[in-house]
């Protein structure tokens, strides 16, 4: 039985790590245990709130963190279902177990302040990264801004709205608020610990990366 972690190495994937752990030695069955944090494969399986976890293969939970007495059921029902693979056939890859991708389905819209400082940039240059993975729609706050009833009605059709804001002035939701739009998730580049800085307008990848990573931990 393999079973996989999916997560980007918050403290919850370690929480639903040390449960699934806990549940394999209760039940003292033969499992290897996966840990996937690769976002691409995140994505290719469908992962679309972390953590995620996998048994055999199929998706058994997403976005919360199961505790040892579910996992244990899920781990007996999945023995249930799966028959003895045939000793040809390879343990599956963990990179290439169906690479079905259901995120552009989730009705997630994507705000940045796009603000002209590093922190405004690494907001926007997240809501491009999550949008170009399948995380999300980057759409134009602008655009709701000048109350375009267009963007206004596409903000309040989403299931959820992810609003990036470089610092604590808060432009992104603020302008958001004044169209009666709230945030479900709110993300402040500063309070990630990066320091504002008005002429510096190319943020550092590892800088964009923390940001995203920080989304996907609310998502
Ligand atoms: S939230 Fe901060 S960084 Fe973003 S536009 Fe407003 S003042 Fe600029």
């Amino acid at each position: 039985m393999i079973i996989e972690i999916f997560g980007i190495g918050c403290i919850n994937c370690e929480r639903l790590r040390k449960y699934v752990q806990q549940a394999v030695d209760e039940l003292g069955v033969e499992a290897q245990i996966v840990k996937v944090e690769d976002f691409e494969v995140l994505i290719r399986r469908g992962i679309t709130a972390t953590p995620g976890l996998a048994i055999d293969g199929e998706i058994r939970s997403m976005g919360r963190v199961p505790n040892a007495e579910e996992i244990k059921e899920m781990i007996q029902e999945a023995g249930k279902e799966c028959s003895p693979r045939p000793t040809s056939d390879p343990a599956p890859d963990a990179k290439a177990i169906i690479p079905k991708c259901k995120c552009s389905d989730t009705g997630t819209m994507l705000y940045s302040c796009s603000g002209a400082s590093n922190v405004g940039q690494i907001a926007n240059e997240a809501a491009k990264s999550l949008s170009s993975q399948g995380m999300g729609k980057f759409s134009c706050l602008a655009g709701v801004g000048s109350h375009g009833a267009g963007f206004i009605a596409s903000a309040k059709k989403a299931d959820r709205i992810v609003c990036l804001d470089g610092c604590t002035v808060k432009c992104a939701q603020k302008t958001l608020a004044h169209a009666g739009i709230e945030p479900t998730v709110q993300i402040v580049i500063t309070d990630l610990g990066i320091k504002k800085v008005h002429d510096q307008l190319d943020p550092t990848q590892e800088e964009v990366e923390h940001a995203v990573r920080s989304v996907q931990c609310h998502l």
